[in-house]
């Protein structure tokens, strides 16, 4: 079963083949974070326009890379939603142009249950499973009992943790996005020189980041006015111990309580470090709970993870019809959520 994936629902336009849900054939990235720098952010109508320029190219070194034509391919997984419209559409209205042209069926794929899915590329996946799902626009704690079955048991009330990571990175005037550089950072502070909060939010599974964002703003601002010198480095290692922590606290109090089989990491913050390190130390004791994390490439945006999870769906009779539409709010309890 031959799947093409295509991703265009922020600033990545992606295209991947990938074989029987796990054998990637190909998987073409191309960033455009060069171009969204000096704004400090994603601009949507350059974004738009950057994946409008790319599509067809990187469609094509695909297929080439993976020595695969259009009558090889079984079905088209596409990102429908959510993410930034005008981006959206720029691959939903690709997948359905070659829908129709080479008569290849058509499945829409919710963006964050391809990042979940990118574990398939890795591992076989067991459930009942818990994603801890950490992105530029998502943290949540995501329950599956079967292929397909989505359920959120947490969220964030506020900011995701990639968009903390890119706030508090530019507070401290680190380059667009931020998340990396505070990674990098926090290895070579002391946590414990700056003292930062922690969100816990007792008796729920929810996040909060906002807090604790605010709290570093306050910090770098009121040592200025002082006079007095933060090393940037313990400030990244103090507020990525915060956010690790509770993060962590939360996924094995979670994966406790739903006695789950196991537990995987999907988004773009799942290439941290400190994380990883701190989900690996935490599990490796609980011998019941296999623990799955992708590799960098496959955290941060991709069309491998989307074919993925296009495979699944594919085979359990999901199909698009070609009035497919970019869904910028697209739920994912409701969508892909095959009873
Ligand atoms: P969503 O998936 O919610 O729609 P998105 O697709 O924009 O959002 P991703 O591409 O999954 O987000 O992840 C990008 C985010 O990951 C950015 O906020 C970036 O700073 C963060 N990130 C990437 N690498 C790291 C890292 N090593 N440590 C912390 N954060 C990181
Ligand atoms: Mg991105
Ligand atoms: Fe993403």
């Amino acid at each position: 079963l031959i799947i093409l994936g295509m991703e265009t629902s922020c600033d990545e336009t992606a295209v991947s083949i990938v074989r029987n849900g796990s054998e990637i054939l190909s998987n073409i990235v191309a960033s455009q974070i060069e171009s969204h720098k000096r704004f400090g952010g994603v601009v949507p109508e350059i974004a738009s326009r950057h994946h409008v320029e790319q599509i067809t190219l990187v469609i094509e070194e695909a297929l080439s890379q993976a020595d695969v034509t259009y009558e090889e391919i079984d079905a088209i997984a596409v990102t429908e939603g959510p993410g930034l419209v005008g981006a959206l559409l720029i691959g939903v209205n690709a997948a359905k142009a070659i829908s129709f042209a080479h008569d290849i069926p058509l499945v829409g794929v919710h963006h964050i249950a391809g990042h979940i899915y990118a574990n398939q590329l890795v591992d076989n996946l067991e459930f009942p499973l818990l994603a801890l799902v950490v992105s530029g626009g998502h943290t949540e704690l995501v329950l599956m009992r079967e292929h397909g079955h989505f359920e959120v048991i947490g969220e964030t009330r506020d900011d995701a943790a990639g968009e903390a990571y890119d706030k508090v990175a530019r507070t401290l005037n680190l380059p667009y996005p931020g998340g990396p550089h505070i990674d990098r950072l926090a290895t070579e502070g002391n946590a414990a020189a700056v003292k930062l909060p922690r969100a816990w939010i007792e008796g729920t599974y929810d996040f909060s980041f906002s807090g604790l964002k605010s709290a570093v703003i306050n910090t770098v601002h009121n040592a200025e006015q002082r006079g007095e010198v933060i090393r940037p480095e313990d400030l990244a290692a103090s507020f990525q111990e915060s956010v690790v922590e509770v993060l962590v606290s939360k996924t094995v109090e979670a994966a406790e309580q739903y006695q789950v089989k196991q537990v995987v990491l999907a988004g773009g913050v799942a290439a941290n470090k400190g994380l990883r390190t701190a989900l690996m130390d935490k599990f490796k004791k609980m011998n019941s709970v296999k623990l799955t994390i992708p590799p960098l490439a496959l955290c941060t945006d991709n069309a491998a993870m989307i074919a993925a999870a296009g495979t699944i769906f594919f085979e359990k009779g999901q199909r698009s019809r070609l009035d497919l539409n970019g869904n910028p709010g697209l739920d994912i309890t409701i969508h892909n959520g095959m009873e």
